[in-house]
């Protein structure tokens, strides 16, 4: 026989049991596919022929998980193993460019492969029949192409999720679109405004962060911009950071935030968008003074961790080691040997106490005082009886403790 893949022992158990019961069970998808390819496989689909209810029957002593049961879709969990077990389905009419209407329970796997999207994913294979693949889905794996499983048109048409995982997959593999697919994906690309703005993100952060990003990006650009719902995206860097937030900042510049805000992203990852692209067209420091003055500039470290990166792909040359070696010096009011409560003590009362730490801060980053508590405390408290409320600015502060 062909082609064998490696099912796990949880697989393999959860397959014997369907059959012995007397259905048809096979791994499908993308857990096929990555076998093939010799991925890493991170989770395993089951299809079969048994019906909800049976499948229930059948494994009535392990513990079963009704995830999606009006789709047929259970999670049977064998020895600690979380397996999602769907019934053979075909999808019914589709109406909102996402999810079929309605879906209909068969018997024949070749319906059930029909489905799905491209053909390198629709494949299924057990130990008794081996590989089965219907529409080609082994060649495309060895040409490197993605394909719609039939008509791209009719396809993308049923679901505008397609067209962004075609762009997703190509980028994940390093596999190519094949033209009828991608011609289609093009011209359709605005139904991606149907998709919910969730389901786009986690396709976009596969793209982005897929080994081929940079080919894939450049190639879909069109495509990311109406799954984006922007004009166009920058695609003038040379390499692409395989880390989502970087890969939004180069890729949106100023647009980066609002996108990913909209894309309802997590805090965390808006975050740190927003943290980079506040200095992203900040000159690149050449001098200690400059670097601890954009490290001071930034929201955080991190922040400018990630504005070296963004550098890197764009080829622009910088002093990594100015900058690492300004990190671990004072660059932060909360780095200054002095605190809010020792400014307070000498008399500093509501604004004037940051401005004064602020002004310290500056102080000690240009060289003109040392960070110890004795520096700091002398400085503060000869500035102390001069009038500050007048001190408009940073420079102004500045200006009067020295
Ligand atoms: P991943 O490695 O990212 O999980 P995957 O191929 O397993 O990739 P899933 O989204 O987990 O992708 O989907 C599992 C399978 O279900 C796919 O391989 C494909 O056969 C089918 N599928 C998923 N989404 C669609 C869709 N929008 N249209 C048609 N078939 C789909
Ligand atoms: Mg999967």
């Amino acid at each position: 026989m062909g082609m064998r893949i490696r099912l796990t022992d949880e697989v393999r158990y959860l397959i014997r049991r369907l059959t012995l019961a007397g259905y048809g069970a096979w791994a499908v998808g993308g857990c096929v596919r990555d076998g093939i390819l010799g991925r890493e496989i991170h989770d395993w689909d089951v299809c079969t022929s048994a019906k909800p209810l049976e499948i229930m029957r059948v494994f009535e002593a392990e513990k079963v998980v009704p995830t999606g049961l009006k789709h047929g879709t259970l999670t049977v969990i064998i020895a600690g193993a979380a397996i999602e077990t769907t019934t053979l389905r075909t999808d019914g009419d589709y109406s909102d460019h996402r999810r079929p209407e309605s879906v209909r329970f068969v018997d024949e796997l070749s319906l059930d492969l029909a489905r799905r999207d491209f053909t390198i994913n629709a494949m299924a294979y057990n130990d008794e029949e081996g590989l089965i693949d219907i529409f080609g889905g082994v060649d495309d794996i060895g040409g490197g192409v993605i394909k719609c499983v039939g008509n791209a048109r009719e396809r993308f048409g049923q679901d505008a999720l397609r067209i962004l995982r075609a762009a997703r997959f190509s980028s994940q593999l390093d596999f190519t679109i094949e033209a009828s697919t991608g011609e289609a994906a093009y011209d359709m690309r605005f139904d991606l405004n149907y998709i919910s703005r969730e389901r786009v993100l986690a396709e976009m952060v596969k793209l982005l962060e897929g080994k081929a990003n940079a080919r894939a990006a450049r190639e879909n650009a069109a495509i990311i911009s109406a799954a984006l719902g922007v004009e166009s995206i920058d695609v003038s860097w040379k390499r692409l950071e395989a880390d989502a937030p970087v890969a939004f900042a180069l890729i949106l510049a100023d647009k980066a935030v609002n996108a990913v805000r909209s894309l309802k992203a997590d805090n965390r990852t808006i975050s740190r968008v927003k943290s980079l692209c506040e200095i992203m067209d900040r000159p690149v420091p050449n001098t200690p003074y400059q670097a601890l003055t954009l490290l001071k500039d930034a929201e955080n470290d991190a922040a400018v961790e990630d504005l070296m990166r963004v550098w890197a792909c764009r080829n622009v040359k910088f002093n990594e080691d100015v900058i690492i070696s300004a990190m671990s010096k004072c660059h932060r009011v909360k780095d200054l040997a002095v605190n809010g409560n020792d400014l307070a003590a000498m008399g500093y009362t509501g604004k004037a106490v940051a401005d004064a730490l602020r002004a310290l801060l500056n102080l000690v980053i240009s060289g003109e005082a040392e960070n110890t508590r004795e520096a700091l405390v002398r400085i503060s408290s000869a500035s102390r009886q001069y009038p500050r409320e007048d001190a408009k600015n940073d420079e102004d502060m500045t200006r009067r403790l020295v």
